[in-house]
């Protein structure tokens, strides 16, 4: 595509009757401002469309295609990949308008909302009425259902509720063209077709708009505790993990933190963590029978100490148990003060390569002379190792490089994959082939090209440049 680098001024005055010109956004601080995500990577785009209805959508996408300009969908731009950092020329069409709970049915337990609806605020109106919406991205304060649905988010309770994509019940997206489809519905089961709902979760915007979204919902568990687990070796953790899950026992969440993590949380924020222990476990354990919830979480501090734990708590209130899940949710911040700038990495293996990830990374790391504190959701073999850096300084960016190539290259090595909750945006698209091979990156972009014959959809992203990286690098 050819973008243009200003808005024509009949496109602007069209767009402008479309969403009301005090939702047309192009002035300067307002370009900046939408041109970011999570990363680091930053873009301006011609304009900023925020419509209030779905019929706004379309009548943007009716544009766009005429005009052969670019969208880029955004939610709230909490993402860790790019995916939302807008390729030059385009529009950036937020959906932070779209932010109305529609209906919280009961008896389906099922609610329909809007794609800009914040997820805390959803988790919190269920609740309400003693239903429970799993998914708890640590950023669930910042980002949106929309963005939830288009990178699949997971969270810490992935491991017993599964991801985003295993509560989408049906979806309404508005294609590229402007036309609009609805795919699923309220019902359990439906294996009418093609499964779109999944083709259109985890897109990151590249297939199109999704404006309205209806989410499974489950009856809220009564009761949730935690323990902790201090383990002298990654090994002993790792083992502990397996051990638990073999027992019959299935947490809400087994989380990981190394040393150098839990030092980063206690220099910003305090929080009694045991820094003298190599790893530490974080469980959760929930359940509708308090004694139930009680006896598993004690027969998880048992099997931890079985398996290596040189100390194991279990919390003693929720004021306790609400400080350790704060402190976990903490460590982006912390890590972020830590340095001016951070890569983080979202790497999945399977639960047998733990150990040999973890000590692949910290290798990388000594061999690289980085600092990369590793977390994560040890029950799902997703690691978070952060590669903390200075952008001004290039040759420090260059063993940045090489340590986020090296990493990639373990977990495929490992029979993981780059990203297991964050996507691939445009700090991935690169290694894609290497995850996916040749044929099945081929046959994704035939399927993008019959979605988006255009190419207008969030352009630049996901999709490898030929010969090497284009627009954005790192
Ligand atoms: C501190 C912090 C912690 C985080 N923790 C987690 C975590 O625990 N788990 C996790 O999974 N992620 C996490 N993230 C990443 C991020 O919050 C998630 O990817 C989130 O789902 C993005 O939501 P958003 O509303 O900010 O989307 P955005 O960043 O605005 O968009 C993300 C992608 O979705 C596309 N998109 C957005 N809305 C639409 C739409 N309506 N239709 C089509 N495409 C759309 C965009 O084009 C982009 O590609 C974290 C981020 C931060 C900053």
């Amino acid at each position: 595509m050819n973008a243009p680098a200003v808005l024509a001024p009949s496109v602007a005055a069209e767009l402008a009757a479309i969403v009301g010109p005090a939702h047309l956004l192009t002035d300067e601080a307002d370009l900046i401002s939408y041109g970011y995500d999570g990363t680091w990577y930053e873009s301006r785009p011609i304009c900023v469309v925020l419509p209030g209805t779905t019929e706004e959508v379309r009548a943007i996408h009716r544009v766009a295609a005429r005009e052969r300009l670019a969208i880029t969908p955004r939610a709230m731009g909490s993402g860790l990949s790019g995916g939302a950092v807008p390729l030059a020329g385009s529009i950036v069409l937020g959906v932070m308008r779209l932010g109305r709970i529609l209906e919280i049915d009961e008896v389906n337990a099922v609610a329909v909302v809007q794609a800009g609806v914040i997820t805390a605020d959803l988790q919190k109106a269920v609740e309400a009425r003693g239903f429970f919406y799993p998914p708890d991205p640590s950023s669930l304060k910042q980002s949106a259902i929309g963005g939830n649905v288009s990178e699949n988010a997971g969270g810490a309770r992935c491991l017993k509720y599964g991801v985003t994509a295993d509560y989408v019940a049906a979806l309404e997206v508005v294609l590229p063209g402007g036309e609009l489809i609805r795919t699923g519905g309220k019902m359990v089961k439906n294996v009418t077709g093609y499964d779109l709902r999944a083709l259109f979760t985890g897109a990151e915007g590249t297939l199109g708009t999704i404006t309205e979204i209806t989410l499974r919902l489950l009856r809220k568990p009564g009761f949730s505790k935690t323990a902790t687990a201090a383990f002298a070796s990654i090994e002993a953790a790792a083992a502990t993990v397996v051990a638990v899950l073999n027992a019959g026992l299935l947490p809400t969440s087994i989380e990981l933190m190394d040393r150098l993590t839990m030092q980063c949380i206690e220099e910003h924020r305090p929080s009694g963590l045991p820094v003298d222990a190599e790893a530490l476990l974080l469980f959760a354990v929930d359940g509708n029978y308090e004694e139930i919830v009680d006896a598993e979480l004690a027969r998880v501090a048992e099997i931890a100490r079985a398996s290596g734990a040189f100390a194991t708590r279990v919390a003693a209130s929720a004021a306790e148990s609400a400080r350790l899940w704060e402190a976990r949710r903490g460590i982006s911040p912390a890590l972020a003060r830590k340095s001016p700038n951070k890569l983080g990495e979202d790497i999945s293996v399977p639960r047998s390569e733990l150990v040999a990830t973890v000590r692949a990374i910290r290798a990388i790391a000594a061999r690289n002379d980085l600092f990369i504190p590793i977390f994560g959701h040890a029950g799902d073999g997703n690691l978070h190792p952060n590669i903390l850096c200075d952008r001004r300084d290039a040759v420090q960016m260059a063993r940045v490089r090489i340590a986020a190539r090296e990493i990639f290259e373990a977990a495929v090595a490992a029979g993981g994959t780059l990203s297991g909750e964050h996507g691939i945006g445009v700090l991935k698209k690169q290694f894609m082939e290497l995850d996916l091979g040749t044929e099945a990156v081929a046959l994704m972009r035939r399927i993008k090209d019959a979605v988006d014959p255009l190419g207008i959809m969030n352009p630049g992203k996901i999709f490898p440049d030929p010969g090497g990286p284009g627009a954005f690098v790192l």
